[in-house]
């Protein structure tokens, strides 16, 4: 059968799950592009020159606002059956955003090999990688520009979430997976060789 809900049935369960979520705005069409006909993808605010698009609270949503309770769950989703769903960060776990170019199962298998504990995994699209990890605060190398820390007062996006770049979030890693501490991790993808290197 056709899930006609499925991002309500996801915020649904990862509520039953104990993680509290609340809507975030999505991708919407803005048209095709004039050259390549692709489908052109905007933020669901309207703003053009949008921040963070498809990847901030709708309307007037705090992130104090984020739900465990079904009844929240289900009126807001819908209300909004197009919504991201979010999570505030330092509830149960941060995150920490990497962008590389190589192959995203390699980049897990060479942290595997040095011992490095990788708990669960969000793939946000080719080259860009999510792994929750215990609630910080922890240290981010400031010369590594693929590294983003996102914790307490931010949101971490959960499947199936989708970007303005028309991805859909997926776990690479289950959500079940034991939460590591953030520092070791941080410290190893700092170090990553290219990915040439890294057989
Ligand atoms: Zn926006």
């Amino acid at each position: 059968m056709q899930d006609l809900f499925p991002l309500l049935n996801a915020a649904f369960d990862f509520a039953l799950g104990g993680v509290a979520v609340v809507p975030s705005h999505y991708p919407v069409p803005r048209g095709e592009h004039p050259c390549s006909g692709a489908l052109v993808l905007e933020c669901s605010c309207g703003n053009l020159w949008c921040a963070t698009p498809a990847r901030h609270l709708i309307g007037a949503y705090r992130l104090d606002d984020a739900s465990t309770a079904a009844a929240d769950v289900c009126r807001r989703w819908m209300a909004h059956p197009d919504g991201n769903i979010a999570t505030p960060a330092g509830l149960l776990f941060d995150s920490v955003q990497f962008h590389d170019p190589g192959d995203p199962e390699q980049v897990l298998a060479w942290l595997e090999g040095h011992g490095v504990t990788v708990g669960p995994v969000l793939q946000a699209g080719p080259g860009s990688l999510e792994f929750l990890v215990k609630p910080g605060p922890i240290r981010v190398p400031q010369t590594h520009g693929t590294l983003t820390y996102v914790g307490h007062g931010a949101l971490v996006l959960l499947p199936p979430s989708r970007t303005v770049g028309d991805d859909v979030l997926a776990w690479l890693r289950p959500l079940e997976a034991e939460l590591p501490p953030g520092d070791p991790l941080v410290d190893a993808l700092a170090q990553l060789p290219d990915p040439l290197d890294r057989l």
